[in-house]
């Protein structure tokens, strides 16, 4: 009898204590009037989007299917890639090549295409890449149906990063990235003061999610970052006629 008495009790007294917390709650978020919160400036500048994935008004093409005047190659010479009805193809042994501009944080729309004569197995199958800031590298590669290791299929960043999920379309189909970049801060002594950090779609399809990069990509070393500003976009050469096309970056 007494313990449901002290029960009764001890219930009423946890009620009265939600009560008194959630009219303190309710004194704490007083009503606003609507127009105070309101922001009315800056007013974002106007884009014009583009019609199927083509360049926004506001993007700096980099390859529109036409030459590589924004492109060198890696001593900075003429790039020696192919470009043959509108699309830009890997020479194999020529070396990378990369835009003449150097950025920082950027979106990046470029779109690939894995040979469709399907040659090789695993990293040999499709290989090419996409380095931000001539460091980070998104993985080019045919992994439509092919076996490598997870962190270095399609849509991973290199040795780092394994895609959410394989959003891969088959060797000879036109596939595209959307990138958002950020580049990594350093402080004045040089030490890491925020990582970069990427975002992919592969397709349409999410794969990497605001991914915090832990350094440069390395084949056979642990990533370590050293502080470098900014950098150009650099396309890889791994001896795979990788095609591209339609490559475009806005500034952010
Ligand atoms: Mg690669």
């Amino acid at each position: 009898m007494m313990n449901a008495f002290k029960m009764k009790i001890s219930s009423l007294l946890t009620l009265g204590a939600m009560i008194t917390f959630f009219a303190v709650q309710a004194q704490e978020r007083p009503k606003i009037e609507p127009k105070l919160t309101e922001v009315w400036s800056p007013v974002p500048a106007k884009v014009t989007p583009g019609e199927n994935n083509a360049a926004p008004s506001d993007a700096i093409v980099l390859f529109d299917g036409k030459d590589l005047n924004e492109w060198t190659s890696q001593d900075g010479g003429l790039p020696k890639w192919d470009v043959e009805n509108g699309v830009l193809t890997v020479k194999a042994r020529t070396g990378v090549i990369k835009t003449k501009e150097k950025f920082g944080d950027f979106q990046l729309h470029i779109e690939w295409r894995a040979p469709s004569e399907v040659k090789g197995e695993g990293q040999g199958r499709g290989n090419s890449g996409i380095f931000m800031m001539e460091r980070y590298e998104l993985q080019v590669l045919d992994s439509y149906e092919s076996v490598t290791y997870s962190n270095g299929q399609a849509g991973s960043m290199y040795k780092q990063s394994i895609p959410l999920v394989n959003a891969c379309k088959a060797p000879g189909e036109w596939q595209t990235y959307d990138v958002v970049f950020m580049a990594p801060v350093f402080t004045e002594n040089g030490s890491l003061k925020s990582p970069a950090k990427i975002t992919v779609l592969h397709n349409g399809i999410l794969v990497q999610n605001g991914f915090e990069l832990k350094g440069p990509t390395e084949y056979d070393q642990i990533p370590m970052y050293e502080p470098h500003g900014k950098g150009s976009l650099v396309l890889q050469d791994h001896g795979n006629p990788v095609s591209y096309r339609n490559i475009w970056i806005r500034e952010l």
